[in-house]
């Protein structure tokens, strides 16, 4: 008989999750969401995917940066055959941008960290970014360095494609499904989870819900909202040579092609007051990272607010983001809490739950 296995949450985490095990014969498996999929912070997410031009260069902040970016070469792939649908996948690489000399010394010894461990980085000076990227203004740029490597995907079509890719190989989704509470064992099975449907047995539980984490978890994990906005714009023309669209980052804020002159800017990162504090979008923190980006890409003045938006991203207090652990001894496992780089770090989550499980 096979296991059961619950994922709990249908963001691009728990989709993933539910994905990577839908390849295990010997496992059952069912994601609940209370939504419809990828409408928590997956729906508000850019999609950028800062592994190499991070600063982690090695442990566990490295390990899953590096073996994500590495699964995501053969998933995109994988996903596009088995549902026949395209999903937007920018393999241009990502060019930031350097505003202080001190920061490009820091640059270049990333550049050697990398080169041995067999990522390419490039530094480039002013001009090279200006031949490069036309659409910049380099008057404050010291220097870019540009990843080739790294990539940017849409957040909400990928968490669909895994819901469609994961149904075709025998999972069960069950949305409008809210879980309540994970109970303990009864005779038949390890674990019960109590949803707004009923109850529904299960060998194994996996809590990917995101900030909706800490409620099932209980103590054992605390979650932080931390706000994000973010803009869609359309360009008047493409921004620089429309056959060269990597994503830019300058100054922590985001410029991402979307194709058909469309381009995402952002995000806010905005902490609550206080613990209990609501955090509320407020206007002119959108404004200041428009504003930033037009700084660095003077073009996007002229474009057109097609839409605005914002997120809550789940960061774990008093410890590193994600927090992938089994509540010893029970077969409840937390893959959760990956603050800003949820999409970044979805496969290896999925892989080191699947290894969990024992497979
Ligand atoms: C503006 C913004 C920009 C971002 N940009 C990037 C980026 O460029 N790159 C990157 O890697 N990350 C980015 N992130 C972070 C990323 O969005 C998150 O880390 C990621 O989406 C977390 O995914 P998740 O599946 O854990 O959570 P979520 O997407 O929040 O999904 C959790 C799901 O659990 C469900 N749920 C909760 N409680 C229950 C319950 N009791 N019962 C049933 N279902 C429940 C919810 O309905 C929800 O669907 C960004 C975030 C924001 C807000």
């Amino acid at each position: 008989m096979k296991a059961r296995v619950i994922v709990i949450g249908c963001g691009v985490v728990g989709a993933t999750i539910a994905y990577e095990l839908s390849q295990v014969p010997q496992l059952e498996v069912w994601v609940c969401d209370r939504q419809p999929p990828a409408r928590g912070a997956t729906g508000a997410a850019l999609g950028v995917l800062m592994g190499i031009i991070s600063h982690k260069v090695k442990g566990r902040s490295w390990q899953l940066r590096e073996a994500s970016l590495r699964r995501y070469e053969t998933l995109i792939p994988e996903l596009e055959r088995l549902t026949g649908k395209p999903i937007l996948y920018n393999q241009q690489g990502i060019v930031s941008l350097c505003f202080g000399a001190e920061e490009v010394a820091k640059w270049e010894q990333l550049q050697q960290i990398r080169q041995a461990q067999g990522w390419p980085l490039e530094i480039w000076s002013p001009q090279q970014v200006k031949a490069n990227c036309t659409a910049l203004n380099i008057e404050a740029v010291q220097a870019a360095v540009y990843s080739p490597r790294d990539r940017q995907i849409d957040p909400t079509a990928l968490t669909l494609a895994l819901v469609e890719a994961s149904r075709i190989r025998g999972v069960t989704f069950k949305f409008g499904c809210e879980v309540q509470a994970i109970a303990p064992a009864d005779v038949h099975s390890c674990l019960q989870i109590q949803t707004t449907t009923g109850a529904i047995a299960a060998d194994w539980v996996v809590v990917s819900a995101g900030l909706g984490s800490s409620y099932l978890a209980g103590q054992t994990l605390a979650l932080m909202p931390v706000l994000g906005q973010a803009i869609r714009l359309q360009a008047e023309t493409s921004l620089g040579d429309p056959g060269f669209q990597p994503v830019i980052n300058g100054r922590d804020i985001h410029l991402v092609p979307l194709g058909g002159d469309q381009y995402w800017v952002g995000a806010t990162v905005e902490f609550p007051a206080a613990t209990d504090d609501e955090l509320k979008p407020e206007a002119e923190r959108l404004s200041a990272v428009l504003q930033g980006a037009i700084a660095y890409c003077p073009a996007l003045a002229q474009s057109k607010v097609l839409q605005t938006w914002s997120g809550l991203r789940p960061r774990p207090q008093g410890r590193p983001a994600p927090v992938i652990e089994q509540i010893s001894p029970s077969r409840i496992i937390l893959a959760t809490g990956h603050y800003r780089n949820g999409v970044l770090l979805a496969p290896a989550t999925a892989q080191q739950v699947r290894q969990l499980i024992g497979y």
